[in-house]
This record gives C-alpha cells, structure tokens and sequence, in this order.
C-alpha cells in the first residue's frame, strides 16, 4: 500500500514511544503463558517483536489505522454547507439531492472526471416500471437476501429502500429524461419467478441514440448529474484528493463535530473545505489497499494483483481485480469512526465459471462436474451463486460438458437491445457463437465423449460414468441426487460434443462496505453514536452486505447505496443539520 511521508513518520511517532517505554520500565514486561493443550502460543510482552502471530499479536493496529501528523500549511479555505467527497453516483446524487433543498454543495473528488460503472440501477417500482407492465418487486425477495446472508445485515437499511426506491428512481428518471435520454429496464433473468434465485426486472438504465445497451450506461447518469449541479450553482471540484477530515476544528481531532475536510491538490497545496451542515464521504471501495484487503476482506485478499495494490488511480472505470484505496475509510477511522460490524467485507465478482449461459447472470444449467470427474451441484442457479460452488472445488476447477442440443433450451439471449430488450436467438445461432468459442480455443468439441474428456483433461473413465449417471437422471426427469428442474435437465448423449473449464483467480469487480453506518447514512462511532456532521454513501456503506454479493438484486449497490440513499441524505441533511 501506499504509505506517504507524515503516514510513514507518524507510525514512526508510535513505534519510537512503545520501545522507549520499554527501555524506562527497566525491563520488558512479562509475556502471558501459553497453553500447551489447546496450542495456544505464548503471547509476546507488549511491545516485543514475535515472530508468530498470536490471538494477542493479532490485535495490534495496523498501519493504516495510525493518523497521520495533522495537516496545517492549508493554502485556502472554501466555506460550504455541504461537502461531498467523491463524485461517483453516490455523491453526486447526494449532492444534487442537496443542493434541490437549496443547500450550497460544493463536491470534491480526486479523480478528473465523474466515475462511473456498468450501469443497472435497481428499484422496487418505479413509473417506468408501471408504463411497462413490470409489478412491483414482492418484499419476499429481501427476505431471501437476508437469509442468504445469514441476517448478517442490517435490515432497517435494506427496509428504508424497499419503502424509499420508488421516490428516489421516479426523481432520478425526471432528471435523465429532462436531459433528453430514455429510461429502459433490463430483462436478464430468465429463472422462473417461483425460483429461490429469481431476479426481478426492475435495473433500470437510460440510452440514447448512440448507446442502447440499457445496463452500460451509467456515463450518462454521473455527467448529467455533474453538468447540472454545476450548472445549478453547486461546485464540483475535480483533482482534490482527500487526506484528512476536520474534526472539532482541527485536522484529524477525534472529539466534536466533523466541519471540514483537507484536500490535497493538483499543484501539491492543501486546501480546506468547510461543510458547516455536513461532510459526506463517498469515496468507494479499499480493494487496491493491500493492508486494508487483509484486515477487513481476507478471502479476496489474492483476488488483486500486486500492481494494482502497489498503484493509486482515481479514474478506475470498468474495470475488473481492484479499484480504490479506501482514503474515505481510513480518513473517518481517524476521526473515531468505528468499522463495521458484518466481518468480513463483501466481495461482489469473486467467482470463477465453467459453462455457456443464455445470459450474463446465470449459472451453466447444463453438467458440471470437478476434475476428478464427479457432479457436486445443483447448476439452476444465478451465476455468482453458481461461481461459489465452483470456486469451492478441488484445486478451483470446474468443467461444463454439453452437447449439440443443448441449443435448443428456450431462452438465449446473449445482449441486451435497446430499452433493454433482450435479443434472442435461435438455436443455430447459439451454435455459431460456440464454434467461435472452439475456435478462440475457449471450448473443446469433440465427436466422442472420450477425445472431449481427454483434450479438456478430465479422468475418462470417472466423467464417462458421471455422463451416464446424468443422462439416467434426464430420461427418467427427475434428478434425485442433486433436484434440478425437470426442465433443465438436458441429456448428454449427441455430437458434437463441447466441454470447457475454468480455473485460476476469481474475478473481483468491488469490495463492499466500510464504516460503521446508522440508517440515516450517519457514520458511527464504537459506541453506535453518529458522530455529528459525518455521513458517507455508496459502496462504503457499511452492513449493508454479507457474504457475497448475490447479484439477485441486480444493481442494488446503484439503486440502493448510491441512488435512494444519496437521495434521502440530501434531504435529511437539509431537515435535520
Ligand atoms: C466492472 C464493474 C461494473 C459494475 N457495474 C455495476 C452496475 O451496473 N450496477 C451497480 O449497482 N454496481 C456496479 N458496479 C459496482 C460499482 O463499482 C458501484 O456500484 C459504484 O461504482 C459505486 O459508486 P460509488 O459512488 O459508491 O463509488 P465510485 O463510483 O467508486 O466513486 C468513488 C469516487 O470517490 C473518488 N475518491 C476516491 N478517493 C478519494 C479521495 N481520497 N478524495 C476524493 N475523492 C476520492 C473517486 O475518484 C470517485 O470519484 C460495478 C463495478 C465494476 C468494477
């Protein structure tokens, strides 16, 4: 991780004092016992170096945890009512949301551009969903992600947008639509509606003439809400980087209300942003911080190059295996913010998949089996869910084997069109896009099941009675080993035959949550106290997830954490600050 200069001298600060009370005491202290049953080490004296990690050791600070040397040399100081520190969707949401309530909103962010991704944006109705003939999303669907992560979230959160979406999406269409896009909603599903795994059309998004792929477009939302807080009187500030909160009027204090926040700019100089009514960080993930991965995300922690932690880039887009640094975060642990309690953060991506799916959010509905040629799932599922028994496998691996008429399922639909209509295709269409996949070697096809297995590298003889196994289980239409639904169970028996594999390090996309967050989007302290003027949105929420990101509420993080929230901040700001 990147470790700057008063980082660097403040742990210094605190490494020098521990060995120096160590000298004055005369002698180190005693170290505690360690059990020899339960195995347990002998925990080192405080402030000795151990070689082994303990229960003990292991509660030690890390450094991105020790504040910085408060910054003084401000060269400038701009007053506000509301700072907003990043100009993803969240905070520009919140800040247009504010500056409606007639707020003065100045943002604030370290890239040099408004960031966006992807572009699905859920909601649990809306107008557009109404003109469709879409119903409302059914409260069934928060219940299943509650239990899918164990209750390990916090509900009031998940309830404020189920009864908050629908204001926060029919405010969002007016301003897209003003601007002259259109509004679509992506039909991606295709799992029936009774299914566990069932996803509602309800991701919003909005085209034009020159982009219809409602879900890519969310470009459009984040500089329409630039140009207009802009153009509305709000200032939106490109290249400040945010290095240290004002807390009871000073930098980095961890008493009193939050006020301000210290930039850093494009020239080297600090400057101070004053928020007298608020300070609301939303400055996305940590998933490029090394340190911070360890501590809070350890199960993604490989999922990141080392470049990519090694390296600070504001202007992260779409792009997969690491985004930010976590500056928000550790800025507002400094201030006394305690993190979240749902351990450990979530990671959305994080899978690896065998198999061609009809459409990016399912799983392979055909076989898969593991490399020692055995079945180990059920695959009607959505894909991230799918991803994780796949990932669970020996070595990682898992390979999906199909034949010719698995083309004939019901529903390909490979893109979305415009106003997210999905385009389908027959199955002759399917075939070509597999050939190019055999071509691109990305699959193996075969005339015998043996010279498939063989090429894929699957044990023969073990897969072959898998083959047969399964094909039983089609014919009689009932899988009574692993239940799949009668309708997706295709027989593998009619060449050409086609396999493929995946192996290697899941994909990332973000890592989810933060700083401990009350429902208000207030940031709290370790006593479950907001601490006055602090707010954060978007990804760093905190508790909003657990687990894995399921993706069956497609684009939550947009429709929940950056879109209803940032939208209700604003305004409960303007009431309550
Ligand atoms: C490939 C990809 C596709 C995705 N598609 C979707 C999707 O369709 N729907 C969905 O819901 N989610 C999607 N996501 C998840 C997505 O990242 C989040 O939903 C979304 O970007 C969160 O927005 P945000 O405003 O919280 O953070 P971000 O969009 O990450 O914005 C953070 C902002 O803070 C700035 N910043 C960082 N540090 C500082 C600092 N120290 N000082 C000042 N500014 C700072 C950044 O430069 C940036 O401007 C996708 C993710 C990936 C990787």
């Amino acid at each position: 991780m990147e470790l700057n200069r008063r980082d660097f001298l403040k742990g210094a600060v605190v490494t020098g004092a521990l060995a120096a009370g160590g000298a004055l005491a005369g002698c180190a202290p005693a170290a505690k016992e360690g059990n020899a049953a339960n195995g347990t080490a002998a925990a080192p004296a405080e402030g000795a170096a151990s070689e082994y990690l303990t229960a003990a050791s292991a509660t030690q600070k890390w450094a991105f945890e020790i504040p910085p040397e408060p910054i003084t040399d401000i060269a400038e100081t701009v007053e506000a009512d509301v700072v907003v520190v990043g100009a993803g969707t969240a905070g520009l949401v919140t800040a247009y949301s504010a500056l409606q309530q007639g707020l003065d909103v100045v943002v604030v962010t370290a890239s040099s551009i408004p960031i966006s991704r992807g572009g699905s944006n859920n909601a649990i109705y809306s107008k557009q969903m109404e003109k469709e003939g879409f119903p409302r999303q059914d409260p069934y669907f928060i219940l299943k992600e509650m239990a899918e992560n164990s209750n390990n979230v916090d509900q009031r959160k998940w309830y404020r947008y189920y009864h908050n979406s629908e204001e926060a999406m029919n405010w969002m269409i007016d301003i897209m639509e003003g601007a002259g896009f259109q509004t679509g909603i992506e039909r991606t599903s295709n799992m029936v509606e009774d299914s566990l795994f069932y996803q509602a059309p309800a991701a919003h998004g909005w085209i034009n003439a020159e982009n219809q792929a409602v879900g890519m477009t969310q470009p459009f939302v984040v500089n329409t809400l630039s140009e207009k807080i802009q153009a509305e009187g709000g200032r939106v500030l490109f290249k400040n980087i945010g290095r240290q909160l004002v807390r009871g009027g000073v930098p980095n204090g961890t008493t009193g209300r939050v006020t301000g926040i210290v930039c850093e700019r494009e020239d080297g100089s600090f400057a101070q942003y004053n928020g007298t009514r608020a300070v609301v960080l939303a400055t996305g993930d940590f998933s490029s911080n090394r340190d911070m991965m360890a501590k809070y995300a350890p199960q993604a922690l490989d999922m990141v190059a080392d470049e990519v932690y090694d390296t600070v880039d504001y202007d992260k887009e779409f792009v997969f295996g690491g985004l930010f640094p976590g500056d928000g975060q550790r800025m507002g642990l400094w201030v006394g913010a305690a993190w979240q309690k749902t351990f450990p953060c979530a990671p959305m991506g994080a899978t690896i998949n065998a198999g061609t799916t009809p459409n990016a959010y399912q799983n392979f509905w055909g076989l898969l089996v593991n490399r020692d040629g055995q079945r180990f799932m059920n695959e009607y599922c959505s894909n991230i869910l799918g991803g994780r028994a796949q990932t669970l496998q020996p070595g990682g691996e898992s390979f999906a084997l199909w034949d010719v008429n698995y083309s004939n399922l019901p529903d390909w639909y490979p893109g979305q069109g415009g106003y997210g209509i999905l385009e389908k295709l027959a199955p002759e269409q399917v075939v070509e896009l597999w050939e190019d996949s055999v071509a691109s070697g990305a699959y193996i096809k075969g005339d015998t099941l043996e010279e498939v297995l063989e090429q894929v590298g699957l044990p023969v003889e073990e897969t072959i009675a898998t083959i047969e196994r399964y094909n039983e289980l089609c014919e009689a239409k009932e899988d009574t080993d692993f239940f799949k639904r009668p309708e997706n169970l295709f027989p593998i028996k009619t060449p050409p035959f086609y396999a493929n594999k995946a192996a290697g390090t899941p994909g990332l996309l973000t890592i989810l949550g933060g700083l401990r967050t009350d429902d208000n989007m207030r940031v709290c302290d370790a006593d479950d106290h907001p601490i006055e003027g602090l707010y954060n949105v978007g990804t760093m929420v905190g508790d909003f997830y657990s687990g894995f990101y399921t993706f069956q509420v497609e684009g939550v993080n947009y429709g929940a954490c950056c879109l209803t929230f940032g939208y209700l901040t604003g305004k409960f700001i303007a009431e309550n600050e």
